[in-house]
């Protein structure tokens, strides 16, 4: 196994960083193992480091840290439903404590400020992730945050949402209440564009997302650019262009963009691979997978701790058994409108498995761009990948309820209410 210590702590550059992981890109001389990759590290919180410190301990009394759970569940698990040429290489590499503290010290003070005051690196960790760089090379990456791509069945919605939910998309709904609540930029970016499938529907997508981008100088969460591993603000837009400064009029860059991103995502299967398993999971919405939980333990609400020694949180193996399940082509076939109190764990596990892929980016490679000759012929396949595929905790599922139930009722006072089209919702 490759260790960090190899390289120089200033060999790392900062890239970005998740809830609960940041990630470095190699910029150190060659080197056969770190050439082209990324090193994801977890993170812990500023104040209750103290009791994380604790917690690595107890959990690795024999010194052996296990891998990051993130390879194990990308190999075991998630190379059965992303095409892997799709998904990243991931291997675990070696930390060091003071390599770690070095890396800290040194990357602290690029990090945003909001980020820095309230976690950092996990310094106690013994083991990273060592994945490909995608964003790091000589061309334009684009990062997406594509979110959720379907209208949920009605079936199990209460009369108070069922004619909101089934009319206007969850993220649509999510930044109305957003905007509530004095978020500054309004997007009108709508994921059920992106996943229509649908030419002309991705292009509108496509530029409500740059709009969105520009408008908050690159601040929003579902759209990033990096041109050679360099994080582009939208006064860096020109250096999207193949011939550097050649032309800065924001429109045609914007152009030129749509039409090259365009046809990875139409090219490849991986958005629809991502909305078919976030709709086919989420079978129940969490409305009516509440109402499950409910109807076994009345008195305990979803998600409750009670529940959490009946239920732990789902371990490899648990997940490994849940996918042999749903992958068996033999299987039985559960009636989603009578769900049964004995099947309540496969839907939990289902609804968290969804919950992946709603929050999931992708990382679309590009050519830089020339306005005046748009890309043609056909896209490699390896050109789309899927990141930030990492199992959720059944802890979440309560506050999730609650969000739903606040970003519906919300809405109930929008004073136009959005239709969004869902393209491969079956037919009632
Ligand atoms: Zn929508």
């Amino acid at each position: 196994m490759a260790a960090v210590t190899e390289t120089n702590p200033s060999d790392w550059m900062y890239v970005s960083e998740g809830g609960a992981t940041i990630v470095f890109s190699y910029r150190g001389p060659p080197h056969p193992v770190f050439d082209g990759t990324v090193l994801r590290l977890r993170k812990c919180p500023i104040p209750s480091s103290e009791s994380s410190k604790t917690v690595t301990s107890t959990l690795y009394l024999d010194g052996e840290e296990p891998d990051d759970p993130t390879i194990e569940y990308q190999i075991r698990c998630m190379e059965r439903l992303v095409p892997p040429e799709h998904l990243p290489r991931l291997q675990t590499v070696h930390l060091d404590k003071s390599w770690l503290e070095q890396l800290a010290r040194i990357q602290n003070d690029v990090r945003p400020i909001d980020r820095r005051e309230k976690d950092e690196v996990d310094t106690n960790r013994k083991k990273g992730v060592l994945a490909t760089d995608l964003v790091g090379g000589d061309w334009l990456a684009v990062e997406i945050k594509p979110k959720w791509g379907f209208l949920p069945s009605p079936v199990h919605l209460s009369e108070e949402t069922k004619a909101l939910k089934t009319q206007t998309c969850r993220f649509c709904m999510h930044t109305h209440l957003r905007v509530q609540k004095g978020q500054e930029s309004f997007t009108d970016y709508c994921p059920l564009d992106l996943f229509s499938g649908d030419k002309d529907r991705i292009i509108k997508a496509i530029r409500s997302l740059w709009d969105a981008w520009v408008a908050s100088n690159a601040t929003v969460n579902n759209l990033k650019i990096f041109a050679r591993g360099k994080f582009l603000l939208p006064s860096d837009a020109f250096l999207m262009l193949k011939n550097g400064a050649a032309d800065n009029d924001l429109d045609n860059i914007r152009d030129a963009f749509s039409n090259a991103l365009l046809r990875p995502l139409l090219q490849t299967p991986v958005l629809k691979v991502l909305s078919k398993l976030q709709r086919d999971l989420d079978a129940l919405d969490i409305e009516g997978l509440s109402q499950l939980w409910k109807s076994t333990t009345p008195s305990s609400p979803i998600g409750a701790s009670s529940w959490a020694q009946q239920y732990p949180e789902p371990g490899i193996s648990d997940w490994v058994n849940f996918l042999d399940k749903y992958l068996d082509p033999n299987k039985p076939i559960l009636d989603h409108s009578k769900p049964l109190p004995e099947h309540l764990q496969e839907y939990i596990m289902s609804y968290l498995l969804s919950a992946t892929f709603k929050d999931c980016s992708i990382i679309v490679r590009l050519d830089f761009l020339e306005p005046s000759k748009p890309p043609t012929g056909s896209v490699a396949s390896n050109s789309v990948t899927v990141i930030d595929l990492d199992p959720k905790d059944l802890k979440k599922l309560k506050s999730w309820e609650k969000l739903d139930l606040e970003i519906a009722r919300n809405y109930v006072s929008a004073e136009t209410k959005k239709r969004c089209l869902d393209a491969w919702q079956s037919p009632k």
